[in-house]
């Protein structure tokens, strides 16, 4: 059974010829989509002329918006120069080293190289492939497994999702593979216990981390990721002291620290790392996203000094450095990075976040008045509003109620798109987005929520 779209409509082709990611398919062949047509600044259009002010920039990615002129003309300019050149076989192009090099100078502690890829998962991929040949490298190859954590999201290649906490996009694609453990979720209003601080909860984390390590024995863990703020896992910022006391655990046996800065890189913590936010200190670094503020698909991996010495070893003894993908580092996807970094630049973007930033803050942390909301949270322009049927006992709606999905459904007909992960809506709207347009979205999400509740109670 498919929805009632007139036949050759765009709906009913979508649905006759696509497979929508994370969407469920047999849902999706009765209800439809939303189809976006057009951009204009911070507002999307769909097919039928319907505005959305995107309290999302898409997938946490759309930075500038979505009508930067500046960007489209910089990648028609280099199309007409060189659209594409690879760089495989010691061949390269010009934009790709411009972005290196400005990429190295922004990096938040001393990083040596860049390595380019076409997605944040392949940026993480890439970076799980060198924590195995940096140990080959080293001579400790018996140290392989590496630690992600539950809720944690770093991509979709069979390696990253393998690294990724979430079970539903594990379930019968038969990983995560064998190397990988998860620990805790740090979600401190979720699961701290009764009187518990911000601080000892964090030093749990932090022994459990230490407890998993033993348990697998120390000199098998290779590597720990993560991102300095959960983002698919609901926005989660990190408890006060979380990441000092993770950080001094790995010291203690000697294990990387990659940091996914795919959703916090370029101010969207307020800094242009999330790194800087909260003095973590990697020794690789995977970023995406806003790094081409998405108007082309690109992602970028620094590694440090000692990561490379260990790949130059490799390639030494090999004959070559044998990875690579045909559209990595791809001068059009470069120059539109390269001109992205200078519009934030020439903007002071990352002030105007800080600048902006309490206008959302404050005003989704009001919502908490709601009955169906427990606590709203968050950092820069990255927040993450829980619903909770009982805020005074903590008790979560039953599943089948579906409360996320039901704000979610109820903001988009009010003319707003954000996500619900679960019951946990998350808001990460453009960099750009002025106090005005911040408090339109804090409204558009009360009448949601209104129009949410007036179904649910
Ligand atoms: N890492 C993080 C933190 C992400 O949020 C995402 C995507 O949302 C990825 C990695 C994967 O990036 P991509 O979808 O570009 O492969």
């Amino acid at each position: 059974m498919t929805a009632a779209f007139a036949p050759n409509s765009v709906h009913a082709r979508d649905i006759a010829f696509l497979v929508h990611h994370q969407t469920d398919i047999a849902g999706y062949r009765e209800t439809g989509g939303t189809l976006m047509a057009r951009g204009e600044g911070v507002y999307v259009y769909d097919e039928a002329g319907k505005k959305y002010l995107e309290a999302m920039a898409g997938l946490w990615c759309a930075s500038l918006g979505f009508s930067e002129r500046r960007l489209a003309e910089v990648a028609y300019r280099q199309m007409l120069e060189l659209p594409y050149y690879h760089h495989f076989f010691a061949k390269g192009n010009i934009p790709s080293v411009d972005l290196a090099e400005r990429l190295v100078q922004l990096a938040p502690v001393p990083m040596s190289k860049v390595l380019f890829s076409c997605s944040g998962s392949e940026a993480n991929d890439a970076a799980i492939k060198l924590v195995w040949y940096y140990h080959n490298a080293i001579g400790k190859p018996q140290k392989k497994k590496i630690i992600g954590r539950v809720r944690g999201y770093h991509g979709n290649t069979v390696a990253a999702v393998s690294l990724s906490g979430q079970p539903q996009m594990h379930s019968d694609f038969d990983v995560p593979l064998p190397q990988f453990r998860h620990t805790d979720n740090p979600h401190y209003y979720r699961f701290h216990e009764d009187g518990e601080t911000e601080e000892q909860f964090a030093t749990r984390m932090a022994n459990n981390l230490e407890q998993l390590i033993l348990r697998e024995g120390p000199d098998t863990v290779a590597a720990f990721f993560g991102e300095p703020v959960q983002g698919a896992g609901g926005a989660i910022t990190p408890p006060a002291t979380y990441w000092e006391k993770i950080q001094a655990v790995l010291r203690k046996y000697d294990i990387l620290l990659i940091a996914d800065e795919v959703i916090c890189g370029f101010g969207r913590t307020g800094n242009v790392w999330g790194c800087q936010t909260y003095g973590i200190e990697p020794d690789m670094l995977s970023c995406a996203k806003a790094l081409s503020a998405s108007y082309q698909p690109i992602s970028a991996l620094l590694v440090n000094e000692k990561i490379y010495q260990a790949m130059l070893g490799e390639s030494k003894k090999i004959g070559s450095f044998a990875h690579g993908f045909t559209y990595a580092a791809h001068p059009v996807a470069c120059a539109v990075a390269v001109e992205t970094l200078k519009i934030y630049e020439e903007r002071d973007i990352f002030t105007h976040v800080r600048r902006v930033s309490p206008v959302m803050q404050e005003g989704l942390k009001a919502t908490e008045d709601h009955p169906m909301v427990g606590n709203a949270r968050g950092v820069g322009l990255i927040a993450g509003v829980e619903l909770m049927a009982d805020k005074r006992t903590r008790t979560p709606f039953p599943a089948e109620a579906k409360a996320g999905a039901l704000v979610e459904r109820k903001c988009l007909e009010a003319g707003l798109v954000v996500r619900a992960i679960g019951d946990r809506i998350a808001f990460t709207p453009p960099l750009i987005m002025t106090e005005e347009n911040l408090q339109e979205m804090c409204a558009l999400f009360r009448k949601g929520l209104d129009a949410a509740w007036a179904e649910l109670k």
